[in-house]
Order: C-alpha cells, then sequence, then structure tokens
C-alpha cells in the first residue's frame, strides 16, 4: 500500500534547517572545520547586532574579544591535532562581543557534527548579562551586609537554632578577647556565666521555637576570666514562612554602668545610714524619755511588790497581776530599743517582703513621746489589707519617719492644729500607698520646686537632706515619692511603692 499524499509538498531539508535554527529561543551559530561561519540565526543577530550576511563566511573569532579573538584559530588546531576537548561537549561561560565592540557574558555549549561535506561544530550561546548583573548585585548587598556586621561598633553573635556559634563579628571577637576561631568552636551558652545559663536558656528556647525576639541582662565570662554584665538583644531570623533559622544577638557590655550603679546604690545606703542617724540623734532625748517610762513603771511596780513582801501581805494573785504589768513595760522598752537599733544599724540594702501597715505601726512607736510632748496626735487610716511590698524596711520606715517628723514641725512652726494623717492605701493596681498629710500652712511654689534638692532647707537648723534622701530611696524601690497640696491647704507627701511580683504557684 502506498503512503497518504499529503496536501502539501515535501518541504526542503535545507529550508526545514533554516526554520528550526531561526525558530530557536537561544542564538545558534554554525561554523566549519576552519571556524567559518556557515549559519547565523535570528536569536544570534538580535544578541550580537550583526546581519547573518555580515558574519556568514567570515571567522567565528569576530564575536569574541580579545585575546580569545587572536587564539580561537589555534585553538581549533589543537583540538584537530589532539582530539583533547576544553569547550565541545561541555559548555561554560565565556565573553562575547558584540557588532558595536561591547562585551557580554554569555552560556556557551558546543557540539561536533559530521555531513558528508566534512566536520562542523554548532555554537549554543545564551546572554547571561541579566542573571550576572543579579548575580553581582547579590554578591555586593551581601558584601555589604558582611562588613556592616563585621565593622559594626556593638557586639554581634550569631548561632544556629542549637545555640553553636557560626559567626561573630570583630567588636564581639575584641569584647570577650576570643579569637573569631575560637568563639566559632563554641556554644553561645558557654559564653555565659554559669549562674545565667538558667535564666538565658528560656527565652532563647522561645525564639528557636517561635521566632521573634526577645532582651535580658546577662553576665557572660570573658577569655580573661572576669565578669561582664550586659545587655542582650537577640531575634530570630526566619524563612518565608516564618521559620526560625538562627538568632541573631547583640550584646551590649553594661559593665561600667552596673559599677556605677553598684556605687551609687552603696553611696545612697550610706547616705541614708547617715541621714537616719541625724534623725535620731534630734530624736535621742524624746527616745531616752520613751525608754526611761517603762523603766520608771517597772521600778514602781518592783516596790509595790517588796513593800507588799515586807508587810507580810503576799496576794499570789496580786503579785502575778505586777509582774505581768513588769514584763509588758519590759516588753514595751525592749520595742523601742529594737526600733532604735534597727534604724542606727549600718548595713548594705536588704530587701524583704514588708507588711507597710506593720511598718507604718512600728515608726510611729518611734515619734510617740514626740506626739506627747508637743500635744500633737496622728491619725491612721490603714488599709484593710495590703499587698506585700518587696523593699529595705529599714529604709521605707526611715521615709515615713522623715515625713511624720517634717510634717509635725511645719505644723509646730505654723501653730497649726489638728493631726497628722498617715494613710495606707492601695492607690492603684499593683502599687502600694502611704501618704502623710499635715495640717500646716503647706509649700509656696518656690519652696515646692526645689523641694527634692540636696540642702535645700527653709530651717535655721535644717540640713536639707531629708526629703532628697526619701526621694532617691523611692527611685531605688522602682517607686515615686511626690508632694502635693491637701484639702486642709497643708502638704501631703506620698510614697507610691510597686507591690511585689506574685510568686508562682508552680
Ligand atoms: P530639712 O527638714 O532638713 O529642711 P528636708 O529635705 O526634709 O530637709 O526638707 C526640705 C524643706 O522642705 C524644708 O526645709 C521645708 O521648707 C520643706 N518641707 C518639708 N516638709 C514640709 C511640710 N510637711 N510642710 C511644709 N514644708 C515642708
Amino acid at each position: 500500500m502506498s503512503p497518504p499524499l499529503s496536501d502539501h509538498p515535501p518541504i526542503a531539508a535545507e529550508d526545514q534547517l533554516s526554520a528550526l535554527l531561526d525558530a530557536a529561543v537561544d542564538a545558534m551559530v554554525l561554523i566549519d572545520d576552519h571556524g567559518k561561519v556557515q549559519r547565523f540565526n535570528h536569536a544570534a543577530e538580535r544578541i550580537f547586532g550583526f546581519r547573518a550576511d555580515e558574519v556568514v563566511g567570515r571567522n567565528v573569532s569576530m564575536l569574541m574579544p580579545q585575546p580569545y579573538r587572536r587564539e580561537h584559530d589555534a585553538y581549533l588546531e589543537r583540538y584537530h591535532r589532539t582530539a583533547e576537548p576544553r569547550i565541545i561537549g561541555i559548555g561554560r561561560e565565556v565573553v562575547a562581543q558584540r557588532k558595536d565592540g561591547s562585551t557580554f557574558p554569555i552560556d556557551l555549549s558546543v557540539g561536533e557534527f559530521r555531513t558528508a561535506s566534512g566536520r562542523g561544530y554548532v555554537g549554543i550561546l545564551r546572554d547571561i548579562s541579566d542573571r550576572k548583573r543579579q548575580e553581582e548585585q547579590l554578591r555586593q548587598s551581601s558584601e555589604e551586609l558582611r562588613l556592616i556586621v563585621e565593622h559594626a561598633p556593638t557586639a554581634i553573635v550569631i548561632t544556629d537554632l542549637h545555640g553553636h556559634v557560626f559567626n561573630a563579628n570583630r567588636a564581639c571577637c575584641e569584647l570577650f578577647g576570643y579569637s573569631v576561631e575560637q568563639l566559632r568552636h563554641s556554644r553561645h551558652s558557654d559564653l555565659l556565666h554559669p549562674e545565667d545559663r538558667e535564666i538565658a536558656l528560656p527565652h532563647f528556647s522561645r525564639l528557636r521555637l517561635e521566632g521573634g525576639s526577645c532582651e535580658c541582662e546577662l553576665r557572660y565570662v570573658k577569655a580573661d576570666g572576669s565578669i561582664m554584665h550586659a545587655l542582650h538583644y537577640a531575634a530570630a531570623a526566619t524563612d518565608a514562612d516564618g521559620r526560625p533559622l538562627m538568632l541573631i544577638g547583640e550584646i551590649i557590655d553594661r559593665s561600667a554602668l552596673y559599677e556605677a550603679m553598684r556605687e551609687a546604690d552603696d553611696l545612697r545606703t550610706r547616705l541614708a545610714h547617715v541621714g537616719r542617724i541625724g534623725t535620731l540623734g534630734e530624736m535621742v532625748s524624746g527616745i531616752a524619755h520613751e525608754v526611761n517610762q517603762p523603766l520608771t513603771a517597772i521600778a514602781n511596780y518592783s516596790s509595790a511588790c517588796r513593800r507588799m513582801m515586807l508587810a507580810g501581805q503576799v496576794n499570789p494573785g496580786e503579785v502575778l497581776a505586777i509582774l505581768e504589768k513588769i514584763a509588758n513595760q519590759a516588753e514595751r522598752a525592749g520595742q523601742v530599743i529594737r526600733g532604735l537599733r534597727t534604724l542606727a544599724k549600718r548595713g548594705d540594702s536588704q530587701r524583704q517582703m514588708l507588711d507597710i501597715n506593720q511598718l507604718v505601726r512600728d515608726v510611729v512607736r518611734l515619734v510617740e513621746f514626740e506626739l506627747r510632748t508637743s500635744g500633737r496626735r496622728l491619725e491612721l487610716q490603714l488599709a484593710g489589707s495590703l499587698l506585700p511590698v518587696l523593699a529595705d524596711g529599714v529604709q521605707i520606715q526611715q521615709v515615713v519617719l522623715n515625713l511624720i517628723r517634717n510634717a509635725m514641725e511645719a505644723m509646730a512652726e505654723a501653730e497649726a492644729a489638728g493631726p497628722v494623717t498617715i494613710e495606707t492605701s492601695e492607690s492603684e493596681p499593683g502599687w502600694v500607698t502611704i501618704q502623710v498629710s499635715d495640717r500646716g500652712p503647706g509649700l509656696p511654689p518656690e519652696v515646692a520646686r526645689r523641694l527634692f534638692e540636696p540642702f535645700f532647707t527653709t530651717k535655721r537648723q535644717g540640713m536639707g537632706l531629708g526629703l532628697s534622701i526619701c526621694k532617691s530611696i523611692a527611685a531605688a524601690h522602682g517607686g515615686e515619692l511626690s508632694y502635693s497640696l491637701n484639702e486642709w491647704r497643708g502638704a501631703t507627701f506620698a510614697l507610691l511603692l510597686p507591690a511585689a511580683p506574685e510568686e508562682d504557684e508552680a
């Protein structure tokens, strides 16, 4: 059976080849064994800027810049001699030259073919200028980024999700005293102070799992063994789906600041102590009297007992009642002395859970004599229940004592009547307030402005240190001491302290 006849006449092989070459997206250049161009397709015309008739019949080296142009014939010749391909059948990135002399990068693959008329080669070329440009931009921006990180003034450490350091910049190496290789062989936790590893762990675990960022104060150990107090900012770098890839940490050395804060704290503690001793000095005669009273009472009760015994009128019930009174008086004297010793003691600031109402009652006991002799009254308005406060009890007593004594002095000077009111409350959630209000003259604006300045006083014998010490004690506890004019046109001083954070149940 004969094959079905096509409607169209058969296409000549030559035409088929031309159509094929011109339809190709990539540039195709066919050369003969001597390097003469046989075919130059449309895509080649487009990328080189030559028309095919300007190239066909000429040496293909015209499409290359020097030194390749010069070397191409020798290259072909060597291939004929040795049959060792350098590019044929392999392909590589080379540089090509356009008609206008400009050069551009191409991906070139070369194949060899044989026809009846001899051997030839086909070159398939793709202009990769755009890809190269993008690669260069990427290279430049990653180089810029590398330079920024490397020369950043703050220490930067980059860790993988297992905490292994895989990069650290120059500032980080200088800060720790390790080389970058040494850092790269360590884990972030190796650099931490052993006691702070537990603190850091939950923060970093969360970043590794969930991403985000965190900030924590941590201690590190440097290469020379010294301890560094640092602020560590860490952030997780994530992929497009938000999955953490690595952690970037910025470590800021705060040792100097920490040392300055410690010194300031030490100074404040000492200044507070001096302030207390000064106040106690002023109160000493009153306090001596306060202690003398129970002692006198004890002496009187003892004499009464003695008399009863000498007279042979020993009634066990009566003696017991007198002994109980003696014990009460001794306890009262003991309380005053304990209060005094607490205030006079010198030591590091020590924070503990405080019941502010109890603290106010303890202070009141110390000023009782001054109250009695001046004929003044204290009115206590203590909240039914108060959140505990984590504070240095001695220092807070000192503030309250100063405020009460200032209030009494202001009222004495103005010969004002009425009580000094001490009120405790939770003025706002999470805060405990102690307010001391008097019915004195209040403060003129110029005094109110300078009230908390050290050495500011309007009193002849005043040191002007009380309120400035009180203010710094408040600040050191994360609280505040403020003044306002009250409804009796007197002064109200409010000490605001943060309630202690609630203990975790777990
Ligand atoms: P000092 O009592 O040694 O003067 P303070 O720092 O305690 O030092 O007080 C500074 C000044 O503030 C006092 O001299 C006084 O003028 C003013 N001041 C303090 N408390 C009151 C008050 N309750 N009423 C009026 N003025 C006051």
